[in-house]
């Protein structure tokens, strides 16, 4: 059987789906993955070159966007960003996009990575002001200091999540800080509580195709 290499990515043990994924070395921070088709748990790292592409094949697992991962609002963040916001439209300050943009408020939480993808932190809950079909502005109350995000949005019952660059960043105002970020893909579907895939960790591991 041909072998393609390790840098054409893993395959899924649960239902033998090629994922954008690799094995994580000694000098990489793993993220744990889950197979979009069937919920199989991988330990691993991103393919920067295939993340465009097959992003929709995986998706972050829950507990990369948990509280004990991610960094609280403080209470009164919404009412402040809100009102920041209004102040930059007021200003036109806010940056325009090659689509039309929609303003939003939905609760987000982003993971830094960095120009590769590579899980770097810090993980914040956020708010998304506007949305278009090619970014969206997150607003945190820490600066986002990475090159990439993942974001995981709330919409409704569902949860989507995406890939995206870092565009900008800036200080709003009152704790609020403005990131600019433009999609790079969208990740698989993720299921609702009820429909979860149990987490595997023994598949971990074990799918390389080195
Ligand atoms: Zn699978």
């Amino acid at each position: 059987m041909f072998d393609p290499g390790p840098t054409h990515g893993i395959h899924c043990q649960g239902c033998d789906q090629r994922l954008p994924l690799r094995m994580s070395g000694p000098a990489d921070v793993a993220t744990l993955w889950e197979c979009a088709a069937c919920g199989t748990a991988f330990a691993g790292v991103l393919l920067p070159e295939q993340a465009t592409s097959l992003a929709k094949l995986v998706r972050l697992a829950q507990l990369h966007f948990d509280a004990e991962h991610a960094l609280p609002l403080p209470n009164a963040f919404r009412a402040d960003v809100l009102e920041q916001i209004a102040k930059q439209n007021d200003r036109d300050f806010v940056e325009r996009r090659r689509s039309p943009r929609e303003d939003i408020q939905l609760d987000a939480v982003a993971i830094g990575l960095d120009a590769n993808f590579m899980l770097v932190g810090p993980t914040c809950h956020g708010l998304v002001v506007n949305l278009s079909s090619h970014g969206m502005l997150l607003t945190t109350h820490v600066i986002l200091p990475t090159a990439s995000v993942a974001v995981q949005m709330q919409t409704g019952s569902e949860k989507i999540q995406l890939l995206g660059k870092i565009v900008w960043s800036r200080h709003l105002g009152k704790n609020c800080y403005g990131t600019g970020i433009d999609f790079v893909a969208r990740f698989g579907k993720v299921p609702a509580p009820s429909a979860k895939a149990p987490l595997s960790a023994a598949a971990a591991g074990h799918s390389s195709d080195k």
